[in-house]
């Protein structure tokens, strides 16, 4: 069997993967990238929809297919509404080719990556400064490999290994999605459509994302535990597509089965191990999108992980630092969101037709173009709870302690925001 020291041995070539890979390597240190799948990014699990944000860590828009303004978000009995902004609010990425460039920008810097490697268990061994991880990865040719690693970095996923080999605890809630790409042009190619209802998308939503060349990724994300399949939801989303274009939606060219993790895990990092992405739970509680997130809290690892390795001091106690500061720039949003979420779970159809009407009204609908942002929605959703004593009588007890708690928190909702950077719808 063959051994390798790395300093870093980082697991998932995902964006969270590669990004945490890219900023350690430039700053000099030796890293292993191992991942599963035979080619980096590669099956497409994801829609693709992000900010400007992401094109600004990624340092590249190669990547960009298209480009959406607004949404239309459909209430469970299909009625519309719409808001698009004069410009650009959000992007649509050929994800395997984000995935692409983020791994060469990473093996560019110095990184090693090896593809159809995959990481099956690991444990420290040795003494004081001989302590290490034994990671052990098992490759595609059937070779079994040993890495032994100063750090590991588990980037691997919604059902991250690495995190269960670490014993670190898992979320609480995954959400099965199902999406399916397909040549159908569907609505206005400028803007994104949004399914809500109990009976098409419990727990999250239906979408439409256009990618500019004709094509649109449709799918569903639901809770679990309803009785049916995401798949079995999907169905009914395409039948609602087609009544409501009244054209049959064709056959999917692409279809993505996978999970989406949600609720802040405890820790974050521990002895020798940090986990960054979907791995870590760092995903958008309103929307399931974890690509923003994940890649910032890989910049945040990276520079932990920087500090640690140079004084030596990889335990749980000096990489809790981690957690501490990406807690401390996103766990805010995420924390009120998932909040906002519970509301949005016990909502039954006709509560989210009459709140679907109220933020219909125009000044809300300016509100909606003016504050929304798909990296940070709450800031939106305070805006309109502040603008609209209607909808605070929707849900009067809840809103308002939502209200109260974000106030403490939040005193001045016009400060800059640490890396708020260009809204996005
Ligand atoms: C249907 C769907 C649509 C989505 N749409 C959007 C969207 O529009 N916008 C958005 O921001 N987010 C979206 N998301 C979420 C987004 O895809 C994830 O948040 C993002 O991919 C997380 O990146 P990551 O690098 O943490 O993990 P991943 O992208 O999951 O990468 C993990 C990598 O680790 C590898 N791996 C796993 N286990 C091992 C192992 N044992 N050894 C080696 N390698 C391993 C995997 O092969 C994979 O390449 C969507 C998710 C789903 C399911």
């Amino acid at each position: 069997m063959s051994a390798i020291e790395t300093d870093v041995l980082v697991v998932g070539g995902g964006p969270a993967g590669s990004n945490v890979a890219y900023h350690l390597a430039r700053r000099g240190h030796s890293v292993l990238l191992a991942e599963e799948h035979g080619q980096i990014g590669h099956p497409v699990q994801c829609a693709g929809l992000v900010s400007q944000r992401v094109l600004d860590m990624a340092g590249t828009q190669k990547m960009v297919l298209h480009e959406v303004r607004g949404a239309t978000v459909w209430s469970p009995s299909l009625r519309p509404l719409s808001f698009k902004a004069p410009g650009t609010r959000a992007y649509v990425l050929s994800r395997s080719k984000l995935d692409f460039l983020l791994a060469e920008r990473a093996a560019r810097a110095g990184a090693t990556i090896e593809t159809g490697t995959k990481f099956v268990g690991a444990e420290v061994g040795g003494e004081g400064s001989e302590e290490r991880v034994v990671a052990h990865l098992h490759t595609a040719l059937g070779e079994d490999v040993q890495v032994r690693a100063k750090l590991v970095v588990g980037a691997d996923g919604v059902a991250s290994q690495v995190a269960r080999a670490f014993r670190l605890r898992r979320p609480i809630e995954i959400l099965p999605a199902f999406e399916a790409e397909m040549p159908f042009p569907g609505g206005d190619p400028e803007q994104v459509e949004i399914y809500l209802g109990n009976t098409l998308s419990p727990g999250l939503f239906g979408w439409w994302v256009p990618d500019g060349s004709g094509r649109a990724r449709v799918g569903v994300g639901v809770r679990p535990g309803t009785g049916k399949t995401a798949l079995e939801y999907y169905g009914a989303l395409c039948r609602q597509i087609e009544r409501q274009y009244h054209r049959p939606v064709p056959p999917p060219v692409e279809m993505v089965v996978a999970g989406i993790p949600i609720g802040l895990v405890p820790r974050t990092s521990g002895d020798r191990v940090m986990l960054v992405g979907d791995a870590a739970a760092q995903v958008k509680p309103l929307s399931g999108g974890g690509i923003f997130t994940g890649m910032r809290c890989a910049e945040i690892a990276a520079e932990v992980a920087h500090g640690a390795l140079e004084k030596g001091d990889l335990g749980a106690a000096s990489l809790q630092e981690y957690d501490r500061a990406w807690k401390g720039e996103l766990g805010e949003e995420l924390d009120r969101a998932l909040y906002l979420r519970r509301i949005f779970l016990r909502l039954s159809d006709p509560e989210m037709e009459r709140l679907l009407e109220v933020l219909s009204e125009r000044e809300m609908l300016g509100s909606l173009v003016a504050f929304g942002d798909i990296d940070f929605p709450t800031i939106a959703a305070r805006k309109l709870l502040a603008q609209s004593p209607s909808l605070l009588r929707l849900f009067p007890k809840a809103l308002s302690a939502w209200l109260r708690r974000r106030e403490e928190l939040v005193p001045d909702l016009e400060a800059p925001v640490a890396r708020r950077g260009r809204n996005a719808t």
